[in-house]
């Protein structure tokens, strides 16, 4: 088969043969159908997520979806043609994080699809059964790759933060495939939304892709709290910030606009990055600072359901073939890409 291969952390991909996997007694194999092709996979490239040499060579990309092809002798719960999409994170399914079904904070955390595991950028993957979700009629494999990150990650955020129709919330990084998703979301959960990015074509896109309770905001410059300030009713600031980007200087911005209450909400996993305000910020605003982590099991079959019945739309800017994965991942470092582009190996 054809596959994307990183040679080591940190290196260029190539696109290589490689023998079809076959499934051990508790994975499935996978005829992959979409995966995405993100800033996230970009970082595990780089080793953001793990670095050690003894995981590479690597397929990377893990926000897959497709058909079941095989299933290992232990299997009992799917069978060949039954249509799944990827849970990111290796779980021990023992502990008890896992048993009370929050798989995100696995204490025995096994690592990552993709990085620890063989990924999807190729035509077929192995999966453990237990990593292969359902993907519900109605729903494309591509808006099923959308589910299995791009949208269940703002389904946590918003679950955490429980966002609703009294909540201004400000989406830092709004044209990302985290932060156009979430956009759409917290604006379907009923909230005034505030989408922020730095450039105006990356805002002109978010414009076209939400409805009207969406409203850009150009986080570039000096005077983004002052923009946000005149942007919220009474000048009262967002009740909910989620920052995708971790700039700390718009970070802080928005720490300074919150709203009394109100909580801001980090996705970042980049190393060496850190924001602390003054303790009595916290009590004067009585604010929140939350550190959100991917999302559950349900809260991905959640996801794909909410895009199955059309209350959020996935958005793939592009569709590609596995040729054309490195030259696009090229372009999330130069930083050339929004929304979200999937790959469809049979392309
Ligand atoms: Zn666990």
């Amino acid at each position: 088969m054809k596959a994307v291969v990183l040679p080591d952390w940190g290196e260029e991909l190539s696109v290589e043969q490689r023998a079809v996997p076959d499934p051990a007694p508790d994975e499935v194999r996978v005829e992959v159908r979409a995966c995405g092709v993100t800033r996230t996979v970009e970082n595990a490239i780089q080793g953001g997520l793990d670095d050690d040499p003894a995981l590479v060579p690597r397929v990377p990309g893990h926000e897959f979806a497709g058909r079941v092809d095989a299933v290992g002798d232990a299997v009992t719960d799917l069978s060949v043609g039954d249509r799944v999409l990827a849970y990111f994170y290796l779980t021990c399914g023992q502990c008890d994080a896992c048993r009370r079904g929050e798989a995100n904070q696995c204490t025995d955390f096994g690592g990552w699809v993709g990085v620890n595991s063989e990924g999807a950028y190729a035509e077929y993957a192995t999966l453990p059964a237990a990593n292969a979700l359902p993907v519900p009629d109605g729903l494309s494999y591509s808006g099923a790759a959308v589910a299995a990150d791009g949208l269940a990650t703002p389904l946590h955020i918003c679950e955490r933060t429980a966002v609703g129709d009294d909540d201004t919330v400000l989406v830092v990084g709004a044209a990302g495939r985290i932060g156009i998703h979430l956009s759409q979301l917290a604006a379907a959960r009923g909230a005034h939304v505030l989408a922020a990015d730095v450039r105006p074509d990356r805002l002109a896109h978010v414009d076209a892709v939400t409805g009207p309770a969406v409203e850009t905001v150009d986080a570039s410059g000096t005077d983004f709290a002052e923009r946000l300030e005149s942007a919220t009713t009474h000048g009262d600031g967002p009740t909910v910030v989620v920052d995708t980007v971790g700039d700390v200087g718009t970070l802080r911005d928005a720490w300074d606009a919150l709203a009394m209450g109100g909580q801001v909400v980090s996705l970042t996993t980049h190393h060496e990055r850190s924001f602390a305000p003054e303790l009595n910020e916290f009590v004067v605003k009585e604010a929140s600072l939350l550190g959100s982590r991917y999302a559950t099991k349900q809260q991905v079959v959640r996801a794909a359901r909410l895009l199955a019945d059309g209350r959020v739309d996935p958005v793939v800017t592009d569709e590609v073939g596995l040729d054309a994965v490195p030259s696009v991942h090229a372009a999330i470092r130069d930083g050339e890409t929004h929304g979200m582009t999937v790959l469809d190996p049979s392309r």
